[in-house]
Protein backbone atom coordinates (compact mmCIF):
# COMPACT_ATOMS: atom_id res chain seq x y z
CA UNK A 1 0.00 0.00 0.00
CA UNK A 2 2.87 2.55 1.63
CA UNK A 3 4.78 1.67 -1.68
CA UNK A 4 1.84 1.96 -4.16
CA UNK A 5 1.28 5.02 -2.56
CA UNK A 6 5.18 6.07 -3.15
CA UNK A 7 5.10 5.15 -6.43
CA UNK A 8 2.16 7.36 -7.50
CA UNK A 9 3.95 10.15 -5.81
CA UNK A 10 7.42 9.90 -7.71
CA UNK A 11 5.31 9.42 -10.64
CA UNK A 12 3.78 12.57 -10.16
CA UNK A 13 6.70 14.43 -9.57
CA UNK A 14 8.55 12.75 -12.03
CA UNK A 15 6.23 11.74 -14.90
CA UNK A 16 7.89 8.25 -16.54
CA UNK A 17 9.86 8.91 -19.62
CA UNK A 18 10.52 6.61 -22.48
CA UNK A 19 14.50 6.50 -22.12
CA UNK A 20 14.84 5.87 -25.74
CA UNK A 21 12.43 8.85 -27.08
CA UNK A 22 12.22 11.03 -23.38
CA UNK A 23 8.06 10.69 -24.40
CA UNK A 24 6.12 10.88 -21.28
CA UNK A 25 4.17 7.65 -20.62
CA UNK A 26 0.82 8.30 -19.99
CA UNK A 27 -0.86 4.97 -19.87
CA UNK A 28 0.78 1.59 -18.48
CA UNK A 29 2.52 0.13 -21.57
CA UNK A 30 5.60 -1.89 -21.32
CA UNK A 31 5.16 -1.66 -17.15
CA UNK A 32 5.61 2.18 -17.80
CA UNK A 33 9.11 1.77 -18.88
CA UNK A 34 9.18 1.73 -22.38
CA UNK A 35 6.95 3.05 -25.27
CA UNK A 36 5.18 0.75 -27.34
CA UNK A 37 6.71 3.07 -30.43
CA UNK A 38 10.70 2.30 -28.89
CA UNK A 39 9.60 -1.79 -28.09
CA UNK A 40 8.73 -2.39 -31.63
CA UNK A 41 11.87 -0.75 -33.21
CA UNK A 42 13.83 -3.23 -31.47
CA UNK A 43 15.42 -5.34 -34.17
CA UNK A 44 14.78 -9.25 -32.85
CA UNK A 45 17.16 -11.64 -34.16
CA UNK A 46 15.28 -13.55 -36.61
CA UNK A 47 15.99 -16.81 -39.15
CA UNK A 48 18.23 -18.11 -40.77
CA UNK A 49 20.02 -18.64 -37.64
CA UNK A 50 23.93 -19.69 -37.06
CA UNK A 51 23.33 -23.43 -35.77
CA UNK A 52 25.45 -23.07 -32.72
CA UNK A 53 25.25 -18.91 -31.90
CA UNK A 54 21.74 -18.65 -33.14
CA UNK A 55 23.56 -15.06 -34.77
CA UNK A 56 21.08 -13.91 -37.92
CA UNK A 57 22.84 -15.12 -40.92
CA UNK A 58 22.74 -12.77 -44.05
CA UNK A 59 24.06 -15.72 -46.12
CA UNK A 60 21.98 -19.07 -45.90
CA UNK A 61 24.14 -20.73 -47.90
CA UNK A 62 26.73 -20.41 -44.94
CA UNK A 63 26.73 -23.74 -42.41
CA UNK A 64 27.63 -21.07 -39.61
CA UNK A 65 28.28 -17.65 -38.82
CA UNK A 66 31.54 -16.39 -39.31
CA UNK A 67 32.84 -15.55 -35.43
CA UNK A 68 31.82 -19.73 -35.26
CA UNK A 69 33.50 -20.53 -37.91
CA UNK A 70 36.65 -19.18 -36.42
CA UNK A 71 36.53 -19.63 -33.01
CA UNK A 72 35.62 -22.97 -31.05
CA UNK A 73 33.06 -22.21 -28.51
CA UNK A 74 32.45 -24.54 -25.47
CA UNK A 75 28.74 -24.22 -24.74
CA UNK A 76 26.69 -26.64 -27.15
CA UNK A 77 24.28 -23.70 -28.57
CA UNK A 78 23.20 -20.44 -27.76
CA UNK A 79 20.01 -18.28 -28.42
CA UNK A 80 20.02 -14.68 -28.53
CA UNK A 81 16.58 -12.82 -28.48
CA UNK A 82 17.41 -9.23 -30.61
CA UNK A 83 20.17 -7.94 -32.43
CA UNK A 84 22.94 -5.43 -30.79
CA UNK A 85 21.64 -2.33 -32.59
CA UNK A 86 20.06 0.83 -31.62
CA UNK A 87 17.97 1.55 -29.96
CA UNK A 88 18.96 -2.04 -27.97
CA UNK A 89 22.39 -0.74 -27.56
CA UNK A 90 21.43 2.37 -26.45
CA UNK A 91 19.06 0.71 -23.62
CA UNK A 92 22.02 -2.10 -22.35
CA UNK A 93 24.64 0.80 -21.90
CA UNK A 94 21.79 2.56 -19.65
CA UNK A 95 20.63 -1.02 -18.29
CA UNK A 96 24.08 -1.92 -17.45
CA UNK A 97 26.46 1.27 -16.76
CA UNK A 98 23.76 3.76 -15.63
CA UNK A 99 21.96 2.30 -12.99
CA UNK A 100 19.11 2.14 -14.84
CA UNK A 101 18.00 -1.57 -13.90
CA UNK A 102 14.08 -0.36 -14.05
CA UNK A 103 14.60 -1.55 -17.29
CA UNK A 104 15.25 -5.54 -16.44
CA UNK A 105 11.64 -6.31 -16.78
CA UNK A 106 10.99 -4.89 -20.13
CA UNK A 107 14.80 -6.52 -21.68
CA UNK A 108 13.81 -9.92 -19.87
CA UNK A 109 10.41 -9.77 -21.71
CA UNK A 110 12.45 -9.57 -25.18
CA UNK A 111 13.98 -12.87 -23.60
CA UNK A 112 10.90 -14.38 -23.04
CA UNK A 113 9.20 -13.60 -26.68
CA UNK A 114 12.32 -14.96 -28.44
CA UNK A 115 11.77 -18.16 -26.69
CA UNK A 116 7.81 -17.99 -27.13
CA UNK A 117 8.21 -17.08 -30.77
CA UNK A 118 10.90 -19.95 -31.61
CA UNK A 119 9.16 -22.55 -29.32
CA UNK A 120 12.93 -22.97 -27.55
CA UNK A 121 13.00 -25.93 -25.12
CA UNK A 122 13.78 -23.69 -22.16
CA UNK A 123 12.49 -26.66 -19.61
CA UNK A 124 15.41 -29.01 -20.68
CA UNK A 125 17.89 -26.65 -18.38
CA UNK A 126 18.04 -27.87 -14.73
CA UNK A 127 18.86 -24.69 -13.72
CA UNK A 128 19.77 -21.23 -14.88
CA UNK A 129 23.58 -19.67 -13.96
CA UNK A 130 24.02 -15.83 -15.23
CA UNK A 131 26.97 -14.77 -15.52
CA UNK A 132 28.69 -13.69 -12.33
CA UNK A 133 30.50 -10.40 -11.49
CA UNK A 134 33.95 -10.49 -9.94
CA UNK A 135 33.14 -8.65 -6.53
CA UNK A 136 35.07 -5.35 -7.11
CA UNK A 137 32.78 -5.21 -10.10
CA UNK A 138 29.63 -5.89 -8.10
CA UNK A 139 30.48 -3.66 -5.92
CA UNK A 140 30.97 -0.94 -8.01
CA UNK A 141 28.36 -1.21 -9.82
CA UNK A 142 25.63 -2.14 -7.13
CA UNK A 143 24.22 -5.31 -9.05
CA UNK A 144 24.76 -7.56 -11.71
CA UNK A 145 22.54 -7.00 -14.40
CA UNK A 146 22.54 -10.62 -15.94
CA UNK A 147 21.33 -11.86 -12.59
CA UNK A 148 18.41 -9.32 -12.51
CA UNK A 149 17.70 -10.55 -16.25
CA UNK A 150 17.77 -14.26 -15.08
CA UNK A 151 15.68 -13.83 -12.00
CA UNK A 152 12.68 -12.84 -14.44
CA UNK A 153 13.46 -16.08 -16.60
CA UNK A 154 13.74 -18.20 -13.67
CA UNK A 155 10.43 -16.65 -12.51
CA UNK A 156 8.52 -16.88 -15.85
CA UNK A 157 9.63 -20.75 -16.39
CA UNK A 158 9.99 -21.90 -12.68
CA UNK A 159 13.07 -22.88 -13.29
CA UNK A 160 15.62 -22.62 -10.34
CA UNK A 161 18.61 -20.66 -10.45
CA UNK A 162 22.12 -20.87 -9.35
CA UNK A 163 23.98 -18.02 -8.56
CA UNK A 164 27.42 -17.57 -6.50
CA UNK A 165 28.27 -21.08 -7.14
CA UNK A 166 29.86 -20.12 -10.53
CA UNK A 167 32.11 -17.42 -9.58
CA UNK A 168 34.81 -15.59 -11.16
CA UNK A 169 38.65 -16.20 -9.93
CA UNK A 170 39.69 -12.95 -11.11
CA UNK A 171 38.67 -9.51 -12.18
CA UNK A 172 39.16 -9.27 -15.97
CA UNK A 173 39.50 -6.46 -18.19
CA UNK A 174 36.45 -4.92 -19.37
CA UNK A 175 35.84 -7.18 -22.60
CA UNK A 176 34.42 -4.11 -24.51
CA UNK A 177 38.29 -2.64 -24.68
CA UNK A 178 39.90 -5.59 -26.15
CA UNK A 179 40.32 -6.64 -29.43
CA UNK A 180 38.60 -10.21 -30.71
CA UNK A 181 41.73 -12.08 -29.79
CA UNK A 182 42.24 -10.67 -26.94
CA UNK A 183 39.41 -11.49 -25.53
CA UNK A 184 39.99 -14.99 -25.43
CA UNK A 185 42.94 -15.14 -23.47
CA UNK A 186 41.94 -12.31 -21.33
CA UNK A 187 39.11 -14.40 -20.11
CA UNK A 188 40.82 -17.85 -19.63
CA UNK A 189 41.11 -18.86 -16.20
CA UNK A 190 38.14 -16.37 -14.85
CA UNK A 191 35.46 -18.52 -13.63
CA UNK A 192 35.64 -21.00 -10.63
CA UNK A 193 32.96 -23.24 -9.30
CA UNK A 194 32.93 -23.08 -5.78
CA UNK A 195 30.78 -26.91 -5.50
CA UNK A 196 31.41 -28.55 -8.67
CA UNK A 197 29.14 -31.46 -7.26
CA UNK A 198 26.39 -29.32 -7.27
CA UNK A 199 26.25 -28.91 -11.11
CA UNK A 200 27.42 -32.50 -12.05
CA UNK A 201 24.86 -34.09 -14.59
CA UNK A 202 22.75 -30.95 -14.57
CA UNK A 203 21.55 -29.21 -18.17
CA UNK A 204 22.16 -25.34 -17.37
CA UNK A 205 21.56 -21.97 -19.57
CA UNK A 206 23.95 -19.40 -19.14
CA UNK A 207 22.41 -16.21 -19.07
CA UNK A 208 23.80 -13.41 -20.43
CA UNK A 209 22.87 -10.07 -21.78
CA UNK A 210 25.17 -9.60 -24.74
CA UNK A 211 26.98 -11.75 -26.66
CA UNK A 212 29.98 -10.83 -28.82
CA UNK A 213 32.63 -13.36 -29.32
CA UNK A 214 30.99 -15.40 -27.10
CA UNK A 215 34.27 -15.55 -25.57
CA UNK A 216 32.83 -14.98 -21.65
CA UNK A 217 30.40 -17.39 -21.89
CA UNK A 218 32.29 -19.89 -23.54
CA UNK A 219 35.07 -19.97 -20.81
CA UNK A 220 32.14 -20.21 -18.35
CA UNK A 221 30.56 -23.15 -20.58
CA UNK A 222 34.04 -25.12 -20.63
CA UNK A 223 33.97 -24.62 -16.41
CA UNK A 224 30.57 -26.17 -16.12
CA UNK A 225 31.49 -28.97 -18.46
CA UNK A 226 34.44 -29.39 -16.49
CA UNK A 227 32.35 -29.86 -13.44
CA UNK A 228 30.34 -32.91 -15.43
CA UNK A 229 27.70 -30.81 -16.24
CA UNK A 230 25.47 -31.88 -19.18
CA UNK A 231 23.96 -29.40 -21.98
CA UNK A 232 25.44 -26.27 -21.39
CA UNK A 233 22.94 -23.36 -23.76
CA UNK A 234 23.54 -19.90 -23.42
CA UNK A 235 20.48 -18.04 -23.81
CA UNK A 236 21.28 -13.95 -24.25
CA UNK A 237 19.49 -10.84 -24.56
CA UNK A 238 21.63 -9.34 -27.49
CA UNK A 239 24.22 -10.22 -30.09
CA UNK A 240 26.39 -8.49 -32.10
CA UNK A 241 25.49 -8.84 -35.98
CA UNK A 242 28.53 -10.05 -38.18
ZN1 LIG B 1 9.95 5.72 -26.87
ZN1 LIG C 1 27.43 -18.52 -34.86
Amino acid sequence: MLKHLLTGLYDLVYPPHCPICRKHLTFPDSDKILCLDCRDRLIRNTPPFCPKCSRHLDDIGLPRCLPCREEPHQFDFAWAACLYKDPLRELIIQFKYNQKTRLRRPLARCVTDFVQTYDLDIRQFDCLVPVPLHPVRLRERGYNQALLLAEHIAAAYQIPLSAGNLVRARNTKQQTLLSEKERWTNVHGAFRINHPAWFFRKNILIIDDLLTTGATVSEAAGELKHAGAGTVGVLTLAITAK
